[in-house]
């Protein structure tokens, strides 16, 4: 049942770092009002079921990738794609990735913001030059040219820039090229046979995480403030709340 949350709220008063996390920024970008909502309120929005297929497959990746961080070695399709980076191997992975009871991932403070920022990655490579190289897994299912220009892929941008800004924030050389690993799942196969076939594939990305510290700064801002933005008007969810409060309201009036 839903009900308001009453911890992870941010209390205007209080001196302590606050902790944020990568999706609640991704959230502020998308809504400021939403993200109000949750941090300053507690009102975070209804959770939607596990995305197990997704994480079944980020798991066999994080397998794979790790046998290899043992031995030092490249993966054949970084191998594939001449990418200069194997798997980086630091004691911290499993706290980066959320791997150990009480970690949320790589965390860092932004002292201008006092806002403690927690990402929880997903690989972190390295290249010859020393420089740590951010790596996200994606899962799909497309007959279509994998991409990284449809709208909505924005926000995985967004995903690795925070990610090399927390890394570099943490004192680590970290490259401007991140990675994304795409498993696509085949779906114009005659037989299912109880197996899914993926191609894999990978995706540079340039980042520039030059907006992630005023990014913060606004976050910091509006949660000190007590006025709740306006909805995002494109935003269909707000747009359904407030016709179907009309709706029910005039029913309402007519018995
Ligand atoms: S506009 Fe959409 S995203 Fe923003 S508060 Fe409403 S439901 Fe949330």
């Amino acid at each position: 049942m839903y009900a308001k949350r009453s911890r992870n709220i941010f209390d205007p008063k209080s001196k302590e770092p606050f902790q944020i996390s990568r999706s609640k920024i991704e959230l502020y970008t998308n809504c400021p009002r939403c993200f109000y909502m949750d941090v300053r309120l507690g009102l975070s929005r209804p959770s939607t079921p596990p995305y197990t297929l997704n994480s079944a497959v980020d798991n066999l990746l994080k397998n794979e990738f790790d046998l290899l961080r043992k031995k030092g070695e490249k993966h054949e399709l970084v191998e594939k794609y001449a990418i200069d980076a194997i798997p980086f191997s630091h004691p911290d992975l499993p706290k980066w990735r959320g791997e150990v009871t009480a970690y949320v991932g790589a965390l860092v403070l932004d002292e201008k913001s006092n806002l403690m920022v927690n990402g929880l990655v997903d690989d972190v490579w390295q290249d010859s030059q020393g420089n740590l190289v951010m790596v996200d897994y994606k899962s799909t299912s497309t007959s279509k040219e994998i991409s990284l220009n449809d709208e909505w892929k924005q926000s995985y941008k967004r995903q690795i820039e925070v990610y090399q800004w927390i890394f570099h924030k943490l004192g680590f050389p970290v490259s401007k090229t991140g990675y994304f690993i795409f498993a696509n799942a085949r779906k114009n196969l005659p037989k299912f046979d109880g197996k899914l076939e993926f191609e894999m594939s990978i995706l540079p990305y340039e980042g520039n995480p030059d907006w992630v510290e005023l990014t913060l700064l606004e976050i910091r801002e509006l949660l000190n403030s007590d006025a709740i933005p306006a909805q995002a008007p494109e935003c269909e969810y707000c747009a359904y709340k407030q016709k179907s409060a009309q709706i029910v309201k005039s029913i309402k009036e007519k018995l």
